[in-house]
């Protein structure tokens, strides 16, 4: 009949319309019935979900990296649904995939160890801002399993503080605003991916550029090592901070601190170590892949040519069983004896001044060829081999598995290297540039 809807073409509308009326009007109560679910859509989130268990609160995960990219040992999600005062338990096993490439023996073509993924104690926030660190977590088998008590519905967890690309920017600019006449917000160069890398320049009084020794301080070459880049933010706040020693480093000498080096592989929540087809620090070679790593020799290079290079520190996170910090030093072959002397020097004002934050170990570690095959490549060794004997070059290790391993106790083992610096640096005099 004319005008008429036929009935099946009715009660198919009716029936989608009554499906559209009970999605909006359960999604409200879905939220209010506090189901929990996972977010990863931002910078430097990485998480596989294997479960979610709603009834007993508790999520299974893997880190979400690609092998191809780096160790899959980073993690870091964002969980909603849950009920403030609740507690959620996080489980976590390896990643079965294997390690397509390594230096490392014991690695190659086998999946990484979960002691890599689970610090004793995991990271959380509500804000993004500020970390604290779980309850130690009990590892069962290929689990580990660490009990969070939620404090609002969002709840942010990681592998440790996250410390992202724009959060470098966010620190380089801030210091540059707050401080105008003695820091500068720069980028070392643009990255694979285009991203900026930022990188914060220091100098205060008149002393002319050309007269000041620099002081090179890096971090973040491995991706998951976010420890690290928190360290150099501590430096950096250490050296525009009020005590003499900071002064007299800021009005003697130029210092840089690059807070991330990878950008690409922490913004995409990759691990970067022995990513393909290079490791960032087995990449200082002459023809780099990186393009952070190209520009850092150029700027190195030139410093180093105009006799002005003093110190070079490259900061990195060790292995899941290290309790003390301790140097990687280019092997006695490759190193000068004045650059020795200085590694020995430096270690022994590290014993007085690290240890109110964490134990130093007794020994340092040679990156020769026992240590890996392409030590040549490592940044400290690359240094070294172009640097005068007065060159401090060196990579400091700092361990990310203790309790001291959060955002406080990183800033403050910055804050220990900026003071070591400077009475290492006025015991040996400054360093003058060549004329
Ligand atoms: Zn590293």
């Amino acid at each position: 009949m004319k005008g008429m809807i036929p009935r099946g073409v009715f009660a198919l509308g009716f029936l989608r319309l009554l499906g559209i009326l009970l999605a909006v009007a359960l999604a409200p109560a879905r939220a209010a019935d506090g189901e929990l679910r996972v977010e990863t859509g931002f910078e430097g989130a990485s998480a596989r979900v294997v479960s979610i268990d709603q009834a007993t609160r508790s999520i299974g995960f893997e880190p979400g990296g690609d092998p191809r990219h780096g160790w899959p040992c980073w993690w870091s999600f964002r969980i909603r649904g849950a009920q403030a005062g609740e507690t959620l338990t996080l489980r976590l096993r390896a990643l079965s995939a294997p390690i397509p490439q390594s230096a490392y023996g014991w690695l190659k073509d086998k999946p990484l160890s979960l002691d890599w993924a689970s610090p004793s104690r995991a990271a959380w926030s509500v804000d993004g801002e500020t970390w604290q660190q779980t309850e130690s977590g009990v590892r069962e088998g290929d689990w580990m399993s660490y009990r969070l008590k939620a404090t609002a519905e969002q709840v942010l967890v990681a592998w440790g503080p996250p410390y992202t690309a724009s959060r470098s920017a966010e620190f380089v600019r801030g210091c540059a605003q707050k401080n105008p006449a003695v820091a500068k917000a720069e980028s070392l160069c643009q990255s694979r991916d285009g991203r900026p890398v930022p990188l914060l320049r220091m100098a205060e009084g008149g002393r002319p550029g050309s007269q000041r020794g620099t002081l090179w301080i890096q971090a973040r070459q491995h991706a998951w090592e976010c420890g690290s880049s928190w360290i150099a933010q501590g430096v950096a706040e250490w050296i525009l901070a009020g005590c003499p020693e900071a002064a007299w480093l800021r009005q003697q000498y130029e210092i840089v601190v690059v807070p991330v080096m990878d950008v690409d592989h922490v913004a995409s929540g990759q691990g970067g170590k022995e990513a393909l087809p290079q490791d960032q620090n087995r990449d200082w070679s002459a023809r780099p892949h990186w393009p952070e790593v190209a520009a850092a020799q150029v700027a190195l290079g030139a410093l180093m040519d105009a006799g002005r290079l003093s110190a070079f520190i490259d900061l990195h996170n060790p292995g899941p069983g290290d309790r003390a910090v301790h140097f990687h030093t280019p092997p006695d072959e490759a190193s000068k004896p004045g650059q020795r002397a200085a590694i020995e020097r430096f270690e022994g004002l590290a014993k007085m001044h690290f240890t109110k934050v964490l134990p130093v170990q007794e020994k340092l570690v040679k990156s020769g060829a026992v240590y890996s095959p392409t030590w040549m490549q490592m940044s400290h060794c690359w240094v070294a081999a172009r640097a005068p004997e007065s060159t401090l070059a060196l990579c400091i290790e700092t361990p990310w598995n203790t309790d001291r391993s959060n955002q406080e106790g990183y800033r403050e083992m910055g804050a220990a290297i900026g003071l070591t610096l400077s009475k290492f640096l006025q015991e040996s005099g400054v360093i003058s540039p060549k004329p």
